[in-house]
């Protein structure tokens, strides 16, 4: 028993009980002192107990369920005497119904396995959670700490009809955010949320340029790749219309007819549209 449950050593384990299926298991905090949060002072003064039940890593391929008897303690300050009830972080962690090392490894598993998967192979295991715990378990996770680029790649993307800013490393070519919308004003707060940018990879737009241009003024804006090579084809396209078909303005027919001989060498096309641009920015 001591090795089974040794994760929960800070807690002192009562009764075992083999309920068939499930293994019960009964618990209590130890009668250490505990400083209460707002005056820090030490105490082991009960006010009361209430009872927590929360689930525990699977044994035997059995579930298994703690109740443990949690002391409501009294802070000992005259003047204070605020009531609070003891934690046990890394134990227990507040508000939840798994134990911190089931909750760990709920996590390694929604991480690989969002959703339905993750909640398959978690009752194979012996826990059982649904889809949708799965999921909020999955959104509970922290995020891992990206760092700031310092060569930031900048162009909107539209999937639904809906306009999103993405954000890329174009260093690494990592993604590094992607913000609702194309306008300037979310650009402009994740810029300066994230000091450090250098350089800033963009299209032609004017928006994006006005968002860096007020929050990183010494920032270098480069055109990308993509979007320079755009600009040299429609000149060619113009150039090459006028020849055929001379005048000051050329007519329609000969500007759809040159872009249509050079659909052949778009280069955005080609190698995958606006991210694969972007990825070859550092170059350009
Ligand atoms: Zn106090």
């Amino acid at each position: 028993m001591k090795v089974a449950f040794s994760g929960l050593s800070p807690l002192v384990v009562e009764e075992v009980v083999d309920d068939g299926e499930l293994v019960r298991l009964r618990a209590r905090t130890p009668d250490a002192t505990a400083s209460g949060p707002s005056c820090g002072a030490e105490t082991s003064r009960v006010h009361g107990y209430h009872l927590r039940t929360v689930a525990d890593l699977p044994l035997d391929e059995r579930r298994v369920v703690v109740v443990v008897r949690v002391r409501r303690l009294v802070c000992p300050t005259r003047g204070c005497r605020q009531t609070f009830r003891e934690q046990l972080p890394g134990v227990l962690d507040r508000y939840q119904r798994r134990t911190s090392r089931l909750a760990r490894q709920v996590g390694v598993v929604v991480r690989e396995l969002a959703g339905r998967a993750g909640a398959r192979v978690l009752s194979a295991l012996g826990v059982v959670v649904s889809r949708h715990t799965a999921l909020r378990a999955l959104l509970r996770l922290p995020l891992p700490a990206r760092r700031v680029p310092r060569v930031l790649g900048v162009d909107f993307a539209l999937r639904r009809r809906r306009y999103a800013t993405v954000l890329i490393d174009a260093e690494t070519r990592q993604r590094v955010d992607i913000l609702p919308g194309r306008l300037a004003g979310s650009f402009e707060a994740w810029l300066r949320a994230h000091p450090g940018v250098e350089i800033v990879c963009r299209d032609g737009s004017g928006a994006y340029a006005e968002a860096v241009r007020r929050v990183l003024p010494d920032a270098v804006q480069v055109g990308d790749r993509w979007h320079v090579w755009r600009v040299r084809r429609e000149a060619l396209v113009r150039r090459e219309a006028l020849r055929i078909e001379g005048g000051a303005r050329p007519p329609r027919w000969a500007v759809a007819a040159v872009r249509w001989e050079l659909s052949a060498v778009r280069p955005g096309r080609r190698r995958g549209g606006r991210e694969a641009a972007l990825r070859a920015c550092p170059g350009s």
